[in-house]
């Protein structure tokens, strides 16, 4: 007997032989240890051949021992980690890497459950669900399979419904919920808590690799009955599994932008299918695809029109800061007064810049030097904090010199604004605010956002700032106003997907705003008033914008009128680069495009990152398959080009 033993490392399963003494101990789903380079390593056992059968020329290893008496983990499991090594061009142990906590592996002991939240657990009733509430959970609730697209306007009451739905399940049957942030991870846990008790799991990689088994091994075993998390909850080992939700399910952050580059949104569709239970993608912005799913029938569409108790949609102001007066740098007297007003009414507010630091580039303002990061091509981002100038995509930094290092002139400045100077100058201007901040670099603590959301619910901040953290999700029934610092910042990444972005995140941040018992109000500065975006966000027309940007994604056949896979091809000499990429236009000269579209390669947006010239390869096709033939020839065809490093991106959610 043969087994075929996968490890958590990027490579397919190999093959050992079974001593005949431990074969009824082996099973499909457990972990052996097994001999591999010279050591020793634990892997799952994920299938069998017959030695006559086996195709092997090289005499096999041995299996060592077993490390479990019982399947570990459980064959639907197992295909979808063999799905998704497939469907990302990458490999099942990168997939199975991804799945299962590295502890499983290394024979750590289980550590003890983190306690997250302080306090008592109360129960609370449900409260009577509106009728669109009732009709969309009625839906949901008279099949076991499929997808169900919700999608309800902020403040409509959608979590109610996924409560709901978790509820209607019958008794023996687990939920997955996904959520985009951790950060939107406390107000949510809260409510599951208080309807199902200690039932929740918390499980997430931001967890410490002892917390994460302890956590595992509940979902495994089946003491809790749902797993919260972001990404990685996809794979949470329930066995018995009945529903998956994804809460804002078109946000990026669902995509793993490193390494193996899963989507959980999409894993987790694939995971529906797999076990043939249902799933619930919500959202008050819809992606263009799922949108677009829902439309040809694909996916079943629930919708909720009306907020809770029919309160107003936030009334929305677009400021063209080419014409609104003021005296200070970022606001306009227009946001100043607002804000001024808002806070003598004891109302809290929101504001928004999604640019984290002080200043975006410091500048010579004699000679137009600008500081720039020296291993990736982006200026480098000014820390008052730390008082450094820090690069957002490789994490190093440098301190600012007091002179100009090209012209030795004394003028440098701080141009452009991140949050950090937007907490500075509305400090000054209201120093009696209490004012508040919410970024990565605030948040990098653990709990830390779970202690600025507490102090945001108990009205110890006036003023809450950050980037689009700030935007999502939660539920502040104090917040009456919301504004957006500077819209341009969203509005102008070069990228296919900028309006889509930004109208879903302004249109969020505006959901932020009058969901208890006061209207809201909502201001969006900016020098580009006329982007058609704002049209829609000042008309809550989701649909709106959905027939305008259809429009143009179908003139241009971009998702969802076709799929895409990105080669992203990187050197470490500039004109290797340049030379190779002609080499690898020639090869791909020769590959058959047959219903696929081959554009590059050409530079990447960000030309280079940790001291790599970054070029890519995109290609366009309908067929899901053929498209990733094609990748895989072309990554074939190429891969042999000196120094060249190659990574595939199946369904980038952007091309920079
Ligand atoms: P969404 O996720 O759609 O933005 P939420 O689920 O956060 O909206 O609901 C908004 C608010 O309305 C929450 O405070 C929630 O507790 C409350 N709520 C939800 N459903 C009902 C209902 N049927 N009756 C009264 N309040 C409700
Ligand atoms: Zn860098």
């Amino acid at each position: 007997m043969q087994a075929d033993v996968l490890f958590p490392i990027n490579a397919e399963a190999f093959t050992y032989l079974v001593p005949p003494e431990i074969e009824p101990d082996i099973k499909t789903g457990s972990r052996v240890l097994a001999p591999f380079k010279r050591q020793e390593k634990a892997g799952i056992v994920i299938g069998f051949k017959n030695a006559e059968t086996s195709d092997s020329k090289i005499p096999l290893k041995s299996i060592i021992k077993p490390l479990d008496n019982e399947a570990l983990i459980s064959e639907n499991m197992l295909k979808l980690i063999k799905w998704a090594g497939q469907y990302y061009i990458s490999t099942s142990g990168l997939a199975l890497k991804n799945a299962v906590p590295s502890g499983l592996f290394t024979g750590k002991k289980i550590g003890k459950p983190r306690i997250t939240y302080s306090g008592d657990i109360k129960i609370t009733p449900p409260p009577e669900l509106t009728t669109e509430q009732s009709l969309a959970l009625s839906e949901i609730k008279s099949v076991s399979s499929g997808v169900f697209l919700l999608h309800g306007v902020t403040g409509s009451g959608k979590t109610e419904v996924y409560i709901r739905a978790i509820e209607s399940l019958p008794p023996d049957k687990e939920a997955i919920v996904l959520v985009p942030e951790i950060a939107l991870t406390t107000q949510i846990i809260e409510r599951l808590k208080s309807r199902f008790g200690n039932k929740v799991a918390f499980y997430h990689s931001g967890l410490s690799l002892g917390e994460r088994m302890a956590e595992w091994w509940k979902i495994r075993n089946g003491e809790v009955k749902i797993a919260l998390g972001v990404r990685s909850a996809v794979f949470a080992p329930f066995r018995n599994l009945g529903l998956i939700i994804v809460d804002e399910e078109q946000e990026p952050s669902y995509k793993q932008f490193e390494g193996f580059r899963y989507n959980a949104r999409d894993v987790a569709l694939a995971r529906t299918k797999l076990e043939g239970i249902k799933i619930i993608l919500g959202s008050a912005t819809p992606s263009m695809e799922s949108f677009y799913n829902s439309q040809n029938g694909k996916f079943k569409y629930l919708e909720i029109k009306k907020r809770i108790d029919e309160k107003p949609m936030p009334e929305v102001e677009i400021l063209d800061m080419t014409k609104e007066d003021k005296k200070t740098w970022f606001f306009s007297d227009k946001l100043l007064n607002a804000l001024k007003d808002n806070i003598a009414e004891g109302h809290q507010s929101l504001i928004m810049l999604n640019r984290r630091g002080y200043s975006p580039f410091m500048m010579c303002s004699d000679c137009g030097y600008t500081y720039k990061c020296k291993a990736c091509s982006i200026t480098l981002t000014y820390h008052k904090d730390t008082k450094t100038l820090n690069c957002h995509y490789c994490g190093s930094y440098l301190i600012p010199q007091d002179v100009c290092p090209q012209c030795k002139g004394a003028k440098t400045r701080y141009m452009g604004v991140g949050t950090q100077r937007v907490e500075e100058e509305l400090q000054g201007l209201l120093p009696e605010l209490s004012l508040s901040r919410m970024d990565r670099d605030t948040t990098r603590k653990k709990l830390s956002h779970h202690r600025i959301v507490k102090a945001m619910e108990d009205k110890e901040i006036d003023v809450l700032l950050g980037t689009q953290m700030v935007a999502k999700g939660h539920d502040f029934p104090e917040v009456t106003l919301s504004a957006v610092i500077s819209a341009d910042v969203t509005l102008n990444l070069p990228d296919f997907r900028s309006s889509e972005r930004a109208f879903q995140l302004f249109t969020q941040l505006a959901g932020r705003a009058g969901r208890g018992d006061v209207s809201g109000r909502v201001l969006i500065q900016t020098y580009e008033a006329g982007h058609y975006v704002f049209e829609y966000v000042k008309g809550h027309d989701y649909n709106g914008f959905y027939a305008k940007e259809i429009g143009l994604r179908k003139e241009l056949s971009y998702p969802p009128f076709s799929r895409l896979i990105r080669i992203i091809l990187s050197f470490r000499d500039k004109r290797l680069a340049e030379s190779a990429a002609k080499e690898i236009a020639m090869k791909i000269k020769k590959i058959k495009k047959e219903g696929v579209e081959i554009l590059g390669p050409a530079p990447a947006p960000i030309e280079k990152i940790r001291n790599h010239w970054r070029w890519h390869i995109i290609l366009k096709g309908r067929d899901s398959k053929i498209l990733r033939q094609k990748a895989l020839n072309i990554s074939e065809a190429i891969k042999d080009i000196k120094d060249i490093k190659i990574d595939i991106d199946v369904g980038p959610v952007n091309l920079m």
